[in-house]
């Protein structure tokens, strides 16, 4: 008998089709014991070993991921290994709660990391709400090593199949005969979660915040996964069949001509040079950001060399991070935006203060100016570095013209102690985010007193129109397409134009496909976005003419709502 079509809609992280049937991917609950350690010493003993176990488990999914997925997302299991070794926020904490409190070591454990893993969870940043997934992982790893129960795989599928399951967590990535799999559809997880990343860089098709399956009966069911528009069809009918044959052929093609443009510059048709780059956030990051084209690096989020540990990098650990990526990019531009955290993203060597509305509290160069101790040691980490490529310095969450002014003496500052020392300092450029409303209304003086501007749309949109990221309830407000935001980029694009800077953007508008030729119309000369987005972006404004993009920007500035910018941009501008 014919089962019922149903199609459950989801958010694509990794473009692309599949057709096969469905495998659901159930994670069974480890039992955590809770009666008191009979014998502290050998708990003790028990819990070591097993971290020691765990450190080798791991060291092998590096080795696994560094051969089959390269050295991006090997990274992610590097990270997982300083977390395991890192003695402040784990074996110290387990250790303590075992001599102490008489718990065995897997509720020890359990308890240490679960607790990780909410502060994780309760941040209001996504990126960090996705990093709990991690956590999550690495609590599975200790705790069933402790137990000694062998972890569940996905390494033997013996048939094509479409992966439904609450969330993969990057050692289920790690272990998976990716041969056998179509598509992968979770209902957790984000953009930036590492079953996103670990897919796209593996070309499996993959979406994230499925719709429930709860009352369908869906293990075995055959299905097509839609990711590119988003749908998983279960029980599809012929025509849907013959749609995603289609879907197959273009994005076949597609890919295909992508390559064509890896060597390319970005230059539209009428001849106007533009700049498309790589948002990193690791250094090892760099190698996906070369192997896609990137012509710089727009953003490396530094704040991913805080997280995942309880100390805060010495200088020297940054500079040779910094360097790293400097050297890599072999004098190709490279924008590296100082600390950007506090308030929602807490990191816990820095022991910040809750704040009630932490959007609005606290967090980068706010803090930065705040805490000289954090923040001086990065500037000279910096500006070491900038001595051995093309460097500009970035920073995040300006709003008024007295930070700016404070953040670049204290940059003169740190020059001159280097200077002092007999240390070699590059020649970085100085740049700032326009992220919020008011430096982007008051872009002329700002522009008077940097090198650059980078756009920063994921903040510039939340602040502009009140709408929170990453909180569900108010997604349907949070758009780049609203013609306030548009109006503001354009005040600070056009700000830039006139005192000859140059202005770039970094946000996920950049990345927009509907929104780029707005960006060229602007004069917006550098869009920064995920690697992935690279070719497809270069492909599309190399067939752009500037002065077509002008007419449109004047065009779509006269209009009223988000969605009649939209409906203008998909309806090719008639
Ligand atoms: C932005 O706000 O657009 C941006 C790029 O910064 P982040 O997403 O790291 O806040
Ligand atoms: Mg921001």
């Amino acid at each position: 008998m014919r089962k019922e079509r149903t199609v459950l809609r989801g958010r694509p992280v990794s473009p692309g089709a599949g057709f096969a049937e469905i495998m659901l991917f159930k994670k069974e609950a480890v039992k955590i014991p809770e009666e008191p350690a009979a014998d502290i010493e050998q708990e003790t003993g028990r819990f070591l070993s097993a971290l020691r176990r765990a450190v080798v488990e791991v060291e092998q999914f590096y080795a696994d991921a560094l051969e089959r997925l390269g050295e991006t997302e090997a990274g992610i299991f590097d990270a997982h290994l300083s977390i395991l070794k890192d003695e402040y926020s784990v074996e110290q904490p387990i250790l303590d709660m075992i001599r102490t409190r008489s718990l065995n070591a897997a509720h020890a454990a359990e308890k240490q990391f679960s607790e990780l893993v909410e502060l994780f969870t309760g941040s209001d940043d996504p990126i960090f709400k996705e990093r709990a997934a991690d956590m999550a992982d690495i609590k599975d790893i200790v705790v069933r090593n402790i137990l000694g129960i062998p972890k569940q795989s996905l390494s033997k599928i013996n048939r094509d199949v479409i992966i439904l399951a609450d969330d993969l967590a990057p050692s289920d990535m790690a272990g998976m005969d990716t041969a056998r799999v179509a598509g992968i559809a979770v209902r957790l997880g984000g953009p930036t979660s590492h079953m996103a990343i670990i897919s796209s860089t593996l070309g499996i098709p993959a979406m994230v915040r499925t719709e429930s399956w709860d009352a369908l009966d869906v293990n075995g069911a055959p299905a097509i996964l839609d990711a590119v528009h988003g749908d998983l069809v279960l029980h599809p009918t012929d025509n849907d069949i013959n749609e995603f044959r289609l879907l197959s052929q273009k994005l076949k093609h597609e890919a295909v001509e992508n390559t064509a443009y890896l060597n390319r510059e970005s230059v539209t048709a009428d001849g106007e040079r533009f700049h498309i780059c790589a948002n990193i956030g690791i250094p090892s990051d760099v190698s996906a950001a070369r192997d896609n084209g990137a012509e710089g690096i727009g953003l490396f989020r530094s704040e991913f060399l805080y997280m995942n540990r309880g100390d805060i990098p010495t200088e020297d650990e940054q500079f040779e991070a910094y360097k790293t990526v400097l050297r890599a990019m072999g004098g190709k531009f490279v924008i590296i935006r100082t600390l950007d955290v506090g308030g929602d993203k807490e990191l816990p060597a820095l022991h910040l203060p809750r704040e009630e509305n932490p959007f609005l509290g606290c967090r980068a160069i706010r803090l930065c100016l705040s805490r000289e101790d954090i923040f001086m040691p990065q500037l000279r980490a910096l500006l070491r570095a900038g001595a051995f490529g093309n460097l500009g310095i970035m920073f995040p969450m300006i709003s008024s013209m007295r930070e700016l002014l404070a953040a670049k003496d204290l940059l003169a500052r740190a020059a001159d102690e280097l200077r002092g020392e007999g240390t070699a300092v590059g020649k970085p450029k100085i740049g700032i985010m326009i992220e919020i409303p008011s430096a982007a209304v008051l872009a002329e003086h700002f522009a008077e007193e940097v090198d650059f501007f980078s756009i920063g749309t994921n903040d510039l949109a939340q602040y502009t129109l009140a709408a929170e990221r990453g909180n569900p309830n108010v997604e349907h407000l949070l758009s780049p397409y609203h013609p306030a935001v548009l109006r503001l980029i354009s005040m600070a694009a056009g700000a830039a134009s006139k005192a000859r800077i140059m202005c770039g953007m970094c946000g996920e508008a950049a990345g927009d496909p509907l929104l780029l030729p707005l960006f060229v119309g602007m004069d917006i000369r550098e869009l920064s976005m995920s690697p992935s987005k690279i070719l497809p972006a270069r492909k599309l404004l190399c067939s752009l003419r500037k002065d077509k993009c002008v007419e449109l920007v004047k065009k779509v500035l006269t209009l009223a709502d988000a969605d009649q910018v939209k409906a203008l941009l998909q309806s090719g501008y008639e």
